[in-house]
């Protein structure tokens, strides 16, 4: 059978194209690469509770043998959202005595805080509230205050909410890597301002050092399971309360507007593509359902516009700085300095780096 010469650029299985994704490739089935990426990580993750079982009962024994005579068994993240909801309540579920850490970077919802609230409380979870000062960039600071709380509380295991079935999907170039300092450090030093980045956990050589020797392991607890989406949020609003945001990681107002404005329009990358395409590989959606679903509007303008001013407020800046922003060419992480960059392999020649700094400055 020909295919369609259109075709060639759309996934035959997803809903990802090569006009969202140019380094696409696809397979004489018209399958995509990130298809088939999937289908990898996800033969190694159970499709039933029967299979299940084994290797999830073995990790409870683990970190119940770790929290022996210590307070807490394992550290969990808490946003609010629907992974970490349930892997607080499959903990519980399981006996296990896990501290949750909630980060609060001053964009919570307000549903996201009453859900949280729902949850310790239904649970009865001891919860460490942690501020970030600096709105930007949270999962960078979230990655070395989980490891710092779980240092100062002496717990070896922290679940994370990683998972193939729902966020395996990314093409390249939608996101970046968190953990990268030198392209913090870089963009800030040349978009930053006059702000200062004082209180900001940049994870630095002598937090990585420490972070290596702590012996702390992550979990991912999901993968461990059969992870259906629509049966998990029945099952968390049935037994803890929880509501329902209106999008994937909506519990924050900084990443509906992100995912749901920022990076569509300045970036045309629409992020719900590739979340989308991971429930039809995960089989938890057909093609057909997940186009309809596409169809729909991100969010409601009315709702965009009170974002927008919000935003813009927290931020300290104007709209028409804003404008300006949106206007401006879009930048690759990858144009700053980064981990992959040649004074972060070989720290070695660091007393020099002043100077390619200033040579860089007057090339530019
Ligand atoms: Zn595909």
């Amino acid at each position: 059978m020909t295919v369609p010469e259109q075709n060639h650029f759309a996934c035959s299985r997803c809903i990802l194209t090569k006009a969202d994704a140019p380094n696409l490739t696809f397979d004489e089935d018209g399958v995509c690469d990130q298809c088939r990426s999937f289908d990898i990580a996800y033969a190694k993750v159970p499709r039933t509770w029967d299979e299940a079982e084994p290797e999830l009962n073995r990790t409870v024994e683990q970190l119940k043998a770790a929290g022996k005579g210590k307070p807490y068994d394992c550290l969990i993240g808490l946003s609010g959202g629907v992974d970490s909801t349930y892997i607080a309540y499959l903990m519980k579920q399981h006996g296990l005595r896990p501290l949750a850490v909630h980060f609060d970077n001053g964009w919570n919802t307000e549903l996201a805080v009453e859900n949280i609230d729902r949850i310790v409380t239904r649970l009865n979870i001891d919860l460490v509230t942690y501020v970030i000062d600096i709105e930007v960039l949270t999962d960078h600071a979230i990655f070395w205050a989980l490891y710092d709380i779980a240092m100062r509380n002496r717990i070896k295991y922290i679940i994370s909410g990683v998972n193939v079935a729902t966020e395996h999907i990314m093409p390249d170039g939608w996101n970046y890597e968190k953990y990268d300092a030198y392209n913090i450090m870089d963009i800030y030093r040349k978009h930053g301002g006059a702000r200062k980045l004082s209180n900001y956990p940049l994870m630095d050589r002598r937090k990585w050092r420490k972070l290596m020797r702590s012996g702390i392991e992550q979990i991912q607890i999901l993968n461990l399971i059969p992870y259906d989406v629509a049966e998990v949020r029945e099952t968390i609003e049935r037994e803890l309360g929880w509501r329902p945001y209106t999008g994937k990681h909506h519990e924050s107002i900084f990443t509906r507007f992100y995912q749901g404005y920022l990076l569509p329009r300045k970036f045309g990358v629409d992020k719900r593509k590739a979340h989308l395409s991971n429930l039809v590989c995960s089989g938890q959606m057909t093609r057909d359902e997940a186009l309809r679903e596409f169809q729909q509007e991100i969010y409601s303008p009315e709702e965009q516009r009170e974002d927008l001013e919000f935003v813009c407020k927290k931020l300290q800046i104007s709209q028409e700085e804003f404008e300006d922003f949106m206007r401006a060419p879009p930048r690759r992480h990858l144009d700053f300095e980064n981990h992959k960059w040649f004074f972060a392999r070989y720290p070695i020649f660091k007393p020099l780096l002043p100077l390619w700094r200033l040579y860089k400055r007057r090339t530019a």
